[in-house]
């Protein structure tokens, strides 16, 4: 069996003949003429020529042999809705939504962005858009209206695609107030929303703008749409991250680089094979979605378990017993689900008959060494951490399948994976770190296929952000630490930048800030990432008051505190609300005048900060400490 080492080499040291071969995994209605065009670095085009279709490769191709076979199985915990849909189905609804979205003026290079809860509707409308040429956005269902409208304004979405409401815990979420207020504030116009109606919120959408999609569909329902070849770079979709600016960033995303890595993640990291079946527990508005439970299962042939619901709800024996009744053989979740599902009674793992799973993957956060020893004990079955970000789309860390099998070892997301020329670095040199010295990872040209291919709308911020930031080195930034050991095994250390992670979603501290500004009493504000048993991290807020001082009435200050929690619930989305907001006179800083974040977050989890040279005033410490009823510590 081929060793991992060679497996790599090859990929890093002739790209074009790994990936040239790798290109095969897929289909090409015009063959590409240049595997890889690097005249313009730092960005790279795979596959100069070929013309393809992520929608083809997703669902026509597999009709011939696998027509009757399920490309989808929908669990909705919350209504209690369950649907199969064979690939011969799948394909007619695409046809169906791609025929409506046609009728609504929808054409190739258009943006339509979808902002809905998970319904089978989400993967449909995405591949809808693929067929056409479309580039989709999904927004994440439970982002705020304001969130939203940055999103309509930098997309500038011909079409939106939403629902009546989402629910999550047995909560219905009205989307129609976060439509009309996000379409109220964006200055792009979207001419039409298109509804899908669950039949779940009373309250209807204002109905100038407003298309029911049911009675389309209807009219549609015989439709047949070809499949629109699209050349390998031109965009699939664009996914908005945060990052250290207030600005999310929109990672667009080419087509047949992307289709070539997913197949290729398919087999190397996932092993996943036609017929199998795979549960990917996430969102289709994040980038796991996208990847794993939409296009990379499809585009290899297997049927996707799409589910809405918690892991706890009705009970935490839900994912156990859906494995068991759907034979899923593959499993993809979060770390914090499982931290989630360990306080549940372990009888109900046991109950459920768990034959079919042959691996579970994790991904999103750092996997503390306890819940994977849990869980890998408590399974029996491989449990492979793989680290990645949304810019890169797939894997860059993991321990490979397929080719010789590595050990995993606890507290590591494994290898590079193929492609990935990774190096850690230190940040003021440049120099590549030795084994066991901390640096941050990067990534050297070119980014394999699947990556972003730039900035939606901003080629130049893919520049100065990912690439500007290593001294004397063309290389790409995770803004991750980490240390990798002797055998190329990397451990991650948290993030160079003020991006934090909770529950796995990349929040920016700036984002929440911004929106704590926006409040008339905050004069101040520093939002840092606090350690939290569950979650990873919970974002926590210290604010600075305009006039009012922090030691008035307490019942007051509760009041105020809960008021700004209620500030970002409005602007960004619950996923967002800080898990406290701590009222201060004074935030520490240096002297030019930059927020100590980390010194603030040392503080909160209850540690010294350690030697700071460059503060401006060190009372500000014990002030903060103060707030905390931290004095006792210091
Ligand atoms: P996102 O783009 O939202 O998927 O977030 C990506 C970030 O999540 C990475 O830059 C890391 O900071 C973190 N992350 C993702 N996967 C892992 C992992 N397996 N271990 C540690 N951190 C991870």
């Amino acid at each position: 069996m081929t060793s991992y080492r060679d497996f790599h080499r090859r990929s890093i040291e002739n790209p074009e003949a790994f990936w040239g071969a790798e290109a095969q995994r897929i289909d090409w209605q015009t063959p590409f003429e240049l595997v890889l065009d690097r005249s313009n670095p730092p960005f790279a085009r795979w596959f100069i020529g070929g013309r393809t279709n992520l929608c083809h490769n997703a669902v026509d191709r597999h009709l011939a042999e696998r027509a009757q076979q399920n490309a989808l199985v929908y669990v909705s915990t919350e209504t209690g809705i369950e649907r199969r849909y064979t690939y011969a189905e799948l394909h007619a609804e695409i046809n169906r939504m791609a025929a409506v979205m046609r009728s609504l003026g929808v054409k190739r290079g258009d943006v339509v962005l979808l902002y809905l809860p998970m319904i089978p509707e989400a993967l449909f409308a995405m591949l809808a858009c693929a067929r056409l040429g479309a580039i989709h956005s999904v927004v994440f269902g439970g982002f705020a209206a304001p969130n939203l409208a940055t999103r309509i304004d930098d997309a500038k979405p011909v079409l939106i695609v939403t629902a009546d409401a989402g629910a999550r815990g047995g909560k219905v979420i009205d989307y129609a107030p976060l439509i009309d207020e996000a379409l109220a504030r964006a200055t792009h116009k979207t001419p039409r929303v298109l509804l899908i109606d669950r039949q779940l919120a009373p309250e209807r959408l204002n109905a100038r703008y407003l298309v029911a999609y049911e009675p389309l569909r209807e009219q549609f329902f015989n439709a047949h749409v070809p499949c629109e070849w699209l050349e390998s770079n031109e965009p699939s979709y664009v996914l908005y991250t945060s990052g250290t600016t207030g600005k999310p960033k929109g990672v667009q995303r080419d087509v047949g680089g992307y289709a070539v890595a997913l197949a290729a993640s398919m087999e190397h990291i996932f092993q996943g094979k036609p017929g199998d079946t795979m549960f990917t527990a996430s969102d289709v508005g994040w980038v796991v979605g996208h990847s794993y439970i939409v296009y990379a299962p499809l585009i290899a042939g297997l049927t996707t378990v799409m589910y809405e619901g918690t892991p706890i709800r009705p009970d935490g024996g839900i994912w156990w017993r859906l494995v068991e009744q759907h034979k899923i053989n593959l499993m993809f979740t979060a770390p914090t689900a499982l931290r989630v599902l360990k306080k549940q009674d372990p009888a109900l793992l046991k109950k459920a008959d768990l034959s079919s799973l042959r691996a579970l993957f994790l991904a999103g956060e750092p996997l503390d060494e306890p819940t994977a020893a849990w869980i890998a004990d408590a399974l029996g079955k491989p449990v492979i951490d793989n680290y990645w970000q949304t810019e890169t789309g797939w894997p860059m860390l993991a321990i490979p399948r397929g080719v010789e099998t590595l050990p995993t070892k606890l507290g590591s997301p494994g290898v590079p994976s193929a492609g990935f020329n990774l190096t850690l670095r230190n940040e003021l040199t440049g120099e590549a770190c030795a084994p066991g010295e901390k640096g941050v990872l990067t990534l050297g040209y070119p980014l394999p296929p699947g990556c972003m291919s730039t900035v939606w709308g901003d080629p130049s911020r893919f520049v100065s952000t990912y690439w500007s930031s290593i001294p004397n080195q063309q290389a790409y930034s995770t803004f991750d630490w980490g240390v990798q050991d002797e055998d190329g095994y990397v451990t991650i250390l948290g993030r160079t930048d003020d991006v934090i992670n909770v529950a796995g979603h990349r929040l920016g501290t700036r984002e929440i800030e911004e929106a704590l500004s926006s409040h008339a009493a905050v004069a101040e504000v520093a939002v840092v990432g606090v350690t939290d048993a569950v979650k990873g991290q919970v974002a926590m807020a210290f604010v600075v008051l305009r006039g009012a001082q922090p030691d008035a009435d307490p019942s007051e200050r509760a009041r105020l505190e809960a008021e700004l929690a209620t500030t970002v619930d409005r602007q960004l989305g619950s996923i967002a609300r800080p898990a406290r907001v701590v009222v201060v006179s004074m935030l520490p800083k240096t002297r030019s005048g930059k927020l100590l974040r980390r010194a603030i977050a040392a503080l909160a989890e209850g540690r010294e900060p350690g030697d700071l040279p460059t503060i401006e005033d060190p009372a500000a410490l014990q002030l903060v400490r103060e707030a905390l009823g931290e004095v006792g510590k210091a």
